[in-house]
């Protein structure tokens, strides 16, 4: 078995790494992604796999992650928040750039997959991973197997309307066509348009988050109605898969810590019919974001019932 090459295509950020045979980092690169352009997207990503091979000296097989999914019957490409990638043959495309056969999933299924078998969702039968960054994505996995389902949507949860919505929610749109999309509340760029119409001014999300934990009043008002959005969409999620377990990326754990104990308040809340409360632990996992990098940590929620005492 030879050296790996696995491709994180993030909306904003896009990383390459390279697993020797032992499944050891030996190279690794992270850049800015060109989102408004597919041309773009397919030269960064050949330019990134010959680099790599160059300073190894090797041929590698190449694994990418990407937002969206390949169409089954079609071949196209769909559901990308990178909306330039949406309708286009990404995946010939990028094979004959590359002059070899390239394997590519759905990053939410990457993370769910690598989590479940031997990270942070291990030992636990059903696994949800929830990837929230430039979009919200999910990923299922029962029993170690990915759940893909026969339009390669399983987990896409970000596209559902959010659950019980209120006047304060809003309503915004969603370049899916949809309004009140999950993901139009609960991704970076969604929770900074939110804050831009509720309170007149631009704030990226990081600084939202800080400036909640620095006691900002109108960073706090827009954390609670984040958190309580979060434990809603999560809601709606258990009762449909109730899942042993939901892990985050490491990514999210960091944006806000204190965030996972706000929403473990909430989710009390709305799950009526659970007998033990969930419990957030940190476990090592094989990624980050999408679980393509090993070495971090990402969170679980874990939904398991506890002993009667
Ligand atoms: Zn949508």
């Amino acid at each position: 078995m030879g050296h790996k090459l696995g491709i994180d295509l993030g909306g904003t950020k896009t990383e390459v790494v390279v697993l020797d045979p032992e499944g050891q980092t030996v190279y690794r690169q992270r850049v800015t992604t060109p989102a408004d352009s597919y041309d773009a997207i397919l030269d960064l990503i050949s330019r990134l796999v010959r680099a790599a091979e160059t300073e190894l000296g090797l041929h590698v097989s190449v694994g990418i992650g990407i937002p969206g999914a390949i169409s089954p019957r079609a071949g196209l490409l769909r559901n990308s928040n990178t909306v330039c990638m949406n309708g286009r043959p990404f995946a010939s495309d990028l094979e004959a750039s590359l002059e070899r056969e390239v394997r590519i999933e759905n990053d939410a299924n990457c993370f769910a997959l690598s989590e479940a078998r031997g990270g942070a969702g291990r030992g636990h039968p059903t696994v949800f991973g929830v990837i929230i960054g430039t979009g919200t994505g999910g990923g299922l996995v029962i029993d170690g197997k990915l759940v893909n389902g026969p339009h390669a949507i399983s987990g896409e949860w970000g596209h559902n309307p959010l659950p019980w919505q209120r006047s304060i929610d809003g309503s915004p749109s969603c370049y899916c066509g949809k309004s009140a999309c999950i993901e139009t509340f609960l991704s970076g760029p969604g929770l900074e348009h939110n804050y831009r119409l509720r309170f007149g001014e631009s704030r990226s999300s990081h600084e939202i988050i800080a400036g909640a934990s620095a006691g900002d009043d109108a960073c706090e008002a827009m954390m609670a109605l984040y958190h309580d959005q979060m434990a809603r969409s999560l809601a709606q999620l258990i009762n449909i898969l109730d899942p042993h377990a939901i892990v985050f990326t490491k990514k999210f754990r960091n944006c806000c810590p204190p965030t996972f104990f706000q929403i473990l308040s909430r989710l009390r809340c709305w799950r009526r019919h659970a007998e033990t409360p969930a419990e957030f632990t940190a476990r090592p996992c094989c990624g980050n974001n999408r679980s393509l990098v090993r070495g971090h940590s990402a969170m679980t929620l874990n939904l398991t019932p506890g002993k009667r005492k």
